[in-house]
């Protein structure tokens, strides 16, 4: 029998990596949108999948939309990936930051709770969520201890998660993921606007790339590679949570320096905005995947650079000026 899997937040990076994943494993794939009004296909039309898709509004903050489209699908997996999803927007919107991305994910284990479904259920946690750390690499025992309204939001979904695992006996996976990137990045991201600021500075449309606190380390994979970790998790007798993450860290700076060089770009084009600096900050942080390569047999091997050459190429190819 098909396989149905709901997605929400499908036309982000992760949904539309995902969703092409699934299709191409024989899935049907429910897309869950907030609006049909503005709907962005541009992601769905760039990975070959825009007719491929159900597209169903959902409110995830209200109850009643979920409980309709469970009752449609029955779905055996749903993966929840729509969220605020930006540490800094997070300061600038606390509140809809923590409601919207601890409501949702209390609807849908709520919902599948009481409709009795077997649907196995991914929650796209982050590793913003151990913040303030003592010991590195982090692995999934570290204590959280969150450092920005995004990391408080992420922190108290992964526990509701939990909570219905241990109460309920629900299916519910922790992804816990580690920035990720690829061309369907949204620009306010760092990596993304680097390279497309970097392309905008060698064609002469733009003059400086203005950014805030680059002496900090982060660790950064590359996405496709991650979505698959996030199916892989679901595949489990035992549901569980996993950290996803190329195990090494890399200063911001050193991103840039790496870009600039690749595109022949003067250094001087480069201006550290304090403005832009975040009231708290993570300075380091980088993760052991070793559960995850053992028990789900995931296999991550590309460093950082390799995964620069493959988003400053892409980059070039779609770029418009
Ligand atoms: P993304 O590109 O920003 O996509 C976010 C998705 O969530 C979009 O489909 C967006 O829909 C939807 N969304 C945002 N606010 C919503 C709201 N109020 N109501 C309904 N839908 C809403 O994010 P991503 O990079 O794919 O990440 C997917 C998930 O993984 C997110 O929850 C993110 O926090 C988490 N995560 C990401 C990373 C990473 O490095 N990418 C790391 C750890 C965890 P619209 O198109 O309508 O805006």
């Amino acid at each position: 029998m098909m396989k149905i899997a709901c997605i929400s937040g499908i036309t982000g990076q992760d949904g539309s990596y995902l969703a092409k994943l699934l299709i191409e494993n024989n899935y049907k794939v429910i897309g869950l949108v907030r609006s049909y009004n503005n709907l962005n296909y541009e992601n769905f039309k760039y990975l070959g999948i825009n007719n491929k898709i159900t597209l169903e509004e959902c409110d995830l903050l209200d109850f009643s939309s979920i409980i309709n489209i469970l009752i449609k699908y029955s779905p055996t997996e749903f993966y929840n990936l729509a969220g605020q999803s930006s540490v800094g927007g997070s300061f600038e919107q606390p509140i809809g930051t923590i409601n919207f991305n601890t409501q949702s994910i209390l609807n849908i284990l709520e919902s599948v709770r009481l409709l009795k479904l077997d649907t196995r259920i991914y929650q796209a946690s982050s590793s913003e969520m151990f913040g303030e750390v003592k010991v590195l690499p982090v692995n999934e025992t570290t204590p959280l201890h969150p450092l920005s309204p995004y990391a408080i939001s992420k922190a108290s979904g992964y526990w509701i998660g939990i909570n219905y695992r241990e109460s309920y006996n629900l299916y519910c996976v922790n992804g816990i993921l580690f920035n990720h990137e690829s061309y369907l990045r949204r620009p306010n991201f760092f990596i993304k606007k680097v390279i497309r600021t970097s392309l905008e500075i060698k064609n002469g449309s733009n003059k400086i790339l203005h950014v805030g606190n680059i002496d900090i380390k982060r660790d950064f994979g590359y996405a496709p590679d991650y979505v698959m970790a996030m199916w892989l998790s679901l595949q489990q007798d035992i549901p569980d949570d996993y950290l996803i993450c190329s195990g090494e860290s890399i200063y911001l700076r050193d991103i840039i320096k790496y870009v600039f060089d690749y595109l022949g770009i003067s250094h001087d084009k480069l201006f550290v905005d304090k403005t832009l600096f975040r009231p708290t900050e993570i300075k380091d942080m980088y993760g052991d995947n070793t559960k995850a390569r053992v028990s789900l047999k995931w296999e991550y091997t590309k460093s950082f650079y390799n995964v620069l050459d493959i988003l400053i190429e892409e980059e070039i190819i779609n770029f418009k000026g």
